[in-house]
């Protein structure tokens, strides 16, 4: 075995990838993130004994704590380059806090602290083959340890969007920080348990920051058709999650004839007033991530991945495929620049666009969007009536990711064989199953409502508490069942919330993670009533009963 990974819904025969990743992870990278997800662990007992000290963590460290995180989820970064890189400033990080806790007179500890502070790369190979997630012996322990770290990555993600947008809070670094330390040493099961809701809870002030901010920045939500067709000019598709690079890129294409298409979850650019009213924000092309092989392929323009989801890179795209931000792909373009105006500096990208053909068509027509809480909240009166005159039964949140996994078709089963008086609830790529099929509306309510991007599983979460606490009932006494449809990390952030909120009778598919032990299993079975998926109509027969 090179190396062991089992981070994701994809991880090989449900055990772990341990020569290369599915993911086209190869296995120095899968090494360097351990090393990478080590010193991170290494920061956090230092940064903790500087928060034990009364003093703060700065905001550069946490951001580079959210930014480090955030490159080891699954299809963001493959490039080993960037991850030494991160490894480097993490270890340099370390040294100044370190010299902090000196200053400070706490010598004491430090010998304690400088468990890996190799600075030389020489010694960063060896290292690498030997700090991942099975140096953890117990099982039970190592699920837990791992399911809080996944979390931690999902937290950081979300943190990372919002402080692109200027939004931070220090209390998120302090948690992800005494976290990272925690789970250095910790092993009762019962203190871990309880870390793992914790880490939900943060996740749940994470996202909800980051749902402030786009909202701050660019309008709140509006629900409206988005085009799912093409135009006849040449355009650049931007995908992954940063509404920041495409509101940028937005503003450079501005008048130069090139339209701008947003790809899989960043359909939720198309929500946002300020962003929707570009006219050349053209509409979205193609589906959720795992189809990017042919959908790069047929879009015939320049390609930007502003976060995960990036595969393999295919020689149809290869010379028109840019990465920025988190994302990192070996050979192919980072963009970091900016311009004097401090933006992101897009030039060659539209310059490259300008002599692309226009996209070629997947799809055509329109889908609707734009169901984020605040226009929820504002229909709540209407889909209160539709309950009380029993036009509508039952609503089904299926949320989180899409993924190559054929058992996935079980969500497309489960929303053809829902009864017509039932509506569904969506956000993140899992939407990418069922959106397009047509469902119909409830009294011209569309019967799938899309919030938007993973993190706005907020939404839904935000809005289902919002009307538990209207009627004053329990939120699992509301006509909702939960599908979490999980794939990387951030979606098993989303669960953790769920759970921390007491949400209960969750299924969670399509298949669970490997990483869960069977007392792990057992625990969230007999506290939280955790269920697999099954046969579709079955499962549909169960929800229509309340189950
Ligand atoms: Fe395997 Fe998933 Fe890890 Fe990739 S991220 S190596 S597919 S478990």
């Amino acid at each position: 075995m090179h190396m062991f990974c089992f981070q994701c819904q994809e991880t090989s025969d449900q055990r772990g990838c341990t020569f290369g990743g599915h993911c086209g992870k190869s296995e120095e990278t899968a090494n360097y993130q351990d090393l990478l997800i080590y010193s991170l662990k290494g920061v956090g007992v230092v940064a903790d004994r500087i928060l034990n000290e009364g003093q703060t963590i700065s905001r550069e460290l946490g951001e580079l704590v959210f930014e480090a995180l955030f490159v080891t989820v699954t299809n963001t970064n493959f490039d080993v380059e960037r991850i030494i890189e991160i490894i480097d400033r993490l270890l340099c990080a370390k040294r100044v806090l370190l010299v902090e806790l000196g200053r400070l007179g706490r010598t004491d500890c430090l010998s304690e602290v400088a468990r890996w502070d190799d600075s030389t790369r020489q010694g960063y190979a060896s290292k690498a083959y030997n700090v991942g997630v099975l140096q953890t012996q117990d099982v039970d322990v190592r699920a837990l340890t791992e399911t809080i770290t996944y979390g931690l990555k999902g937290i950081a993600a979300y943190a990372h969007h919002a402080a692109i947008l200027g939004s931070y809070r220090d209390s998120t670094t302090a948690f992800v920080v005494r976290c990272l330390a925690t789970l250095t040493v910790e092993t009762d099961l019962e203190r871990l348990f309880d870390l793992a809701l914790a880490t939900g809870r943060e996740n749940l002030a994470a996202m909800s920051l980051l749902d402030t901010i786009h909202a701050e920045y660019f309008g709140t939500p509006v629900p409206h058709p988005i085009s799912i067709g093409v135009r006849n000019r040449p355009g650049i598709l931007v995908t992954g999650h940063d509404l920041a690079d495409l509101d940028g890129l937005l503003e450079q294409t501005r008048g130069t004839g090139i339209d701008v298409y947003t790809h899989s979850e960043m359909i939720a650019a198309h929500y946002y007033p300020k962003l929707f009213a570009h006219e050349h924000l053209a509409g979205n092309y193609g589906n959720a991530w795992w189809r990017q092989d042919h959908e790069f392929a047929t879009f015939n323009g320049p390609i930007i991945v502003t976060s995960n989801c990036i595969i393999p890179v295919a020689d149809a795209y290869r010379d028109r495929i840019f990465t920025t931000g988190v994302a990192g792909y070996p050979g192919v373009l980072h963009l970091s620049e900016r311009l004097p105006s401090g933006a992101k500096d897009f030039s060659s990208v539209i310059e490259l666009a300008k002599n692309c053909r226009p996209p070629t068509a997947i799809d055509e027509g329109t889908m609707p969007g734009g169901y984020n809480h605040a226009p929820l909240w504002t229909m709540a009166g209407q889909l209160l009536e539709l309950v009380n005159k029993g036009a509508l039964r039952r609503v089904v949140v299926m949320a989180g990711c899409d993924g190559r996994d054929r058992r996935r078709e079980y969500y497309r089963d489960v929303a053809l064989s829902l009864p017509k008086d039932t509506l569904i609830l969506t956000a993140g790529c899992a939407k990418y199953v069922f959106c397009k099929l047509p469902l119909g509306t409830i009294e011209g309510v569309p019967r799938v409502l899309d919030a938007g991007q993973c993190n706005d599983c907020y939404s839904l979460i935000h809005f289902a508490r919002q009307l538990a606490e209207h009627l004053d009932v329990d939120v699992n006494s509301l006509p909702i069942s939960y599908q979490v449809c999980w794939y990387d990390q951030k979606a098993v952030a989303v669960y953790l919330s769920l759970l921390a909120l007491g949400v209960r009778d969750i299924r969670l598919g399509p298949t669970l993670p490997a990483y869960f032990s069977p007392h792990l299993i057992e625990r969230l079975q007999r506290d939280f009533g955790l269920r697999t998926i099954g046969n579709p109509k079955e499962d549909v027969a169960l929800m229509m009963a309340g189950n």
